[in-house]
């Protein structure tokens, strides 16, 4: 059935044409169900007197707060018959309704004279308008109920429900008085009128003593202005609740946090006669929020915020920076070595150390700026604010700094380095990306040989493509015969003769130029090319002590090879037989051939290295640390690993005639290596001076550039034959 629009609007004003279209909208298939009712709602309380929503079977709907006025419950109200709403003077009233709403639902508007309230009956009417939707079918009925004007009424009404307020009020202290909640009075601009006994249990106040005072006496500064916002609120809001959370302070001077619903009670006139609160303590449950969250934000061990909470704080951050045109930086920090701790010392030191690293760290965060661990032992930190950027590399410095100092975990002091990362951005990108950036820069610094920080930039692009044709090229090196060893000599201090040669591989490119190993070695290692290169070098090595056995008597003890050998190397669990095969098949002895391997690629995997070593020496192949002092601070392993030589690394001997520090290093470790019955070989040796302090400290070998840079192997035979 259809009608026309018109019927249905003619009836009232503007405002109220506004009412019922918005009601029309109550069948829009477009909305969804709660959306449907809030604007019904809003519209109702629209319209000045009280107005009742029913459907087209007279089940009502929704009521405005108006319906209030005349004493009647809402509650008891919504979803009943319209005409057994006890709405109605004499009970059921459907004889004189139930003609009214089929008129309606068949497009029809209609009034009716009937009585009105329960406690106090008098004459109204009722008029009832269909809501037209855009379909032009009747969607909904407004019911309104008027006639009240008469003063006698009025009184009457006002008489009832002045009664009614009355017996709530009974009521209302009834359970206040035996309420866990804190229950109180107001008048309107909030001063207690009464407070429930709760209070003393609460917090500990006598509740007389509050009478005539005002909440914001016992509120949190931090939460006055909630408060005093929700009273005011309150009496603006109509009879529903102003709900609101903030703290009260107990009489031991702590505070308890609550929630608080404030209702205001109305005149007739609807006018604020008074405001009731009730408060929940709810200082348990929100620590137990709290908890909750910073379970969910933050890193359990350290305490630090997690990935999760600095991916918030860098959205934040870079939505200003884009405003304020001012990047952010973004360090990536990642321990160096920090594996072998946990390998050695076992999982709990290794959370001490983590806990010291975020101490140490935090100590370094300028206020503004997140730190935050986002894995095992990495690190992020934030820095945000007008000195994003250019602040970073600042404290990048600063954090390396703090890291020169050694730890004291169990009693022992150890080293631990950190490798940075830097990324900066200025608000268009995604913080995932930005991370990764600052990782991606991070690992540079790992290569370049930890302990420092780089900076990531736009040009890596075109970096990470020039790596992968390095890559291939460095792969194709191997096979193509590209690689060349070139030889250092080692004398032996006290004869002064070659004792050995260091073998050290380049890189001969077809372009001409000859690439040192510090710039392709990290790569081969970083890809796994160094298996395949180390394998060549061995080879080499061993056809050299070959070629050079001619220049020796029988009686001569051999010069002997030193070969660099990688940590990924010593993963191959191929190398023994590769070593045994290579050495038989250049037709040498084990001995002419010795290996050598930094501390810190023992330290990576310390447990496969010492079998890969134990097998080595097994088959009688020397042994030696290189770099000794660069790695890491524990000298245990030095005697659980079998081990022949020690090579002190160049950085101690280059301070050995000027810096007494260094010299005292370099002493102690002769005593300690020949206290372990190793041969101590210092590299390079660059001055006289130096050979002087070295011979004066009873070091064993020595090689450098004083004697020799490192060469071609023929460059030597003279010397080998004259040796
Ligand atoms: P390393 O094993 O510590 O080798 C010593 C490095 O110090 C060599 O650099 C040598 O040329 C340089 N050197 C020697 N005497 C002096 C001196 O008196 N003053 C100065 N300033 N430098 C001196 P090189 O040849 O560039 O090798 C660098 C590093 O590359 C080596 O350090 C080693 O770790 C690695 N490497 C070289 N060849 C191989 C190899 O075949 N396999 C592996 N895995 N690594 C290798
Ligand atoms: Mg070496
Ligand atoms: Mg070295």
């Amino acid at each position: 059935m259809t009608h026309e629009r018109e019927t249905a609007t003619v009836t009232g004003d503007r405002s109220r044409a506004d009412v019922l279209a918005r009601l029309a909208r109550m069948t829009d298939p477009g909305t969804d169900d709660l959306t449907r009712t809030l604007d019904a709602r809003a519209a109702l309380d629209r319209l000045s007197g009280p107005a009742l929503l029913v459907d087209l079977d007279g089940t009502i709907l929704d009521v405005n707060d108006q319906v209030d006025g005349i004493g009647v419950d809402r509650a008891l109200i919504r979803g009943r018959a319209l005409w057994s709403a006890p709405i109605w003077a004499n009970g059921d009233a459907s004889s004189t309704l139930s003609p009214l709403v089929e008129a309606g639902a068949e497009g029809r508007a209609g009034q009716r004279t009937i009585d009105i309230g329960g406690a106090a009956p008098r004459p109204g009417r009722v008029s009832l308008t269909p809501v037209i939707d855009d379909s032009r079918s009747v969607a909904v009925l407004l019911v309104e109920l008027r006639g009240l004007a008469d003063s006698r009424e009025t009184d009457a009404l006002i008489q009832a429900t002045t009664q009614a307020l009355a017996a709530a009020e009974d009521i209302f202290r009834a359970v206040a008085e035996h309420t866990s909640d804190l229950v109180c009075l107001h008048d309107p601009t909030g001063t207690f009128t009464y407070v429930s006994p709760s209070c003393r249990r609460l917090l500990d106040i006598d509740p007389a003593s509050l009478l005539g005072t005002h909440p914001v006496e016992v509120a949190h500064t931090n939460t006055r202005d909630a408060l005093v916002q929700a009273i005011h609120d309150a009496g603006r809001r109509g009879s529903e609740p102003t709900r609101f959370r903030h703290r009260l302070r107990h009489r031991n001077g702590s505070f308890r946090w609550f929630e608080t619903a404030i209702t205001p009670i109305l005149e007739p006139g609807g006018a604020v006669r008074q405001l009731q609160s009730s408060s929940r303590d709810i200082t348990e449950q929100r620590e137990t929020e709290q908890s909750l969250i910073k379970q969910a934000f933050h890193d359990e061990l350290t305490g630090l915020p997690n990935r999760a909470l600095l991916i918030d704080r860098m959205t934040h951050a870079l939505a200003a920076s884009e405003r304020s045109n001012q990047p952010i930086g973004v360090l990536f920090i990642d321990l160096d070595g920090f594996k072998t701790i946990n390998d050695t010392l076992g999982h709990p030191v290794g959370d001490t150390a983590l806990t010291k690293v975020a101490e140490r760290l935090t100590a370094i965060v300028r206020p503004g700026d997140t730190l935050a661990r986002i894995g095992g032992d990495e690190f992020l930190m934030l820095c945000a604010g007008t000195d994003g950027a250019r602040g970073a590399t600042a404290v990048a410095r600063r954090i390396l700094d703090a890291f020169a100092q050694p730890f004291v975990l169990e009693g022992r002091e150890i080293e631990i380095g950190a490798s940075i990362g830097i990324a900066t951005s200025m608000g268009s990108e995604d913080p995932d990306r930005i991370i990764e950036n600052a990782d991606t820069a991070m690992y540079e610094a790992k290569h370049e040989g930890r302990g420092r920080f780089a900076i990531h930039n736009e040009t890596d692009q075109s970096l990470a493509l020039e790596r992968i044709d390095t890559e291939e090229a460095l792969r194709r090196a191997v096979h193509n015969n590209e690689l060349r060893l070139h030889y250092q000599p080692e004398l032996d201090l006290e004869s002064g003769r070659i004792v050995g040669f260091e073998a050290l591989v380049r890189w001969q490119r077809p372009d001409g130029r000859l690439v040192p190993p510090g710039e392709f070695i990290p790569l081969a290692e970083e890809t796994g090319i160094i298996v395949d290169l180390g394998r060549w070098v061995i080879a080499e090595a061993c056809r050299q002590a070959s070629l050079w056995r001619v220049y020796r008597t029988p009686e001569q003890e051999p010069v002997r090879i030193w070969v660099n050998l990688s940590a990924r190397q010593l993963g191959d669990p191929d190398l023994v037989p590769f070593v045994e095969r290579t050495v038989e098949a250049a037709g040498i002895s084990t001995d002419e051939i010795c290996l050598e391997i930094t501390e810190s690629a023992l330290m990576d995997d310390a447990q496969a290295a010492t079998e890969q070593l134990d097998e080595l020496r097994r088959i009688g192949i020397s042994l030696g640390i290189d770099d000794f002092g660069t790695g890491w601070s524990q000298f245990a392993y030095l005697q659980r690993l079998p081990l022949d030589v020690l090579k002190i690394d160049r950085s101690f001997v280059s301070g050995l005639a000027s810096d007494h520090a260094a010299a005292t290093i370099v002493a102690a470790i002769i005593d300690l290596a020949h206290a372990l019955g190793l041969i101590v070989i210092a590299e390079g040796v660059e001055s006289e001076d130096q050979l002087a302090v070295l011979r004066e400290l009873d070091c064993d070998q020595a090689l450098g550039f004083l004697f020799s840079e490192p060469r071609e192997p023929a460059a030597f035979d003279h010397a080998l034959n004259s040796n």
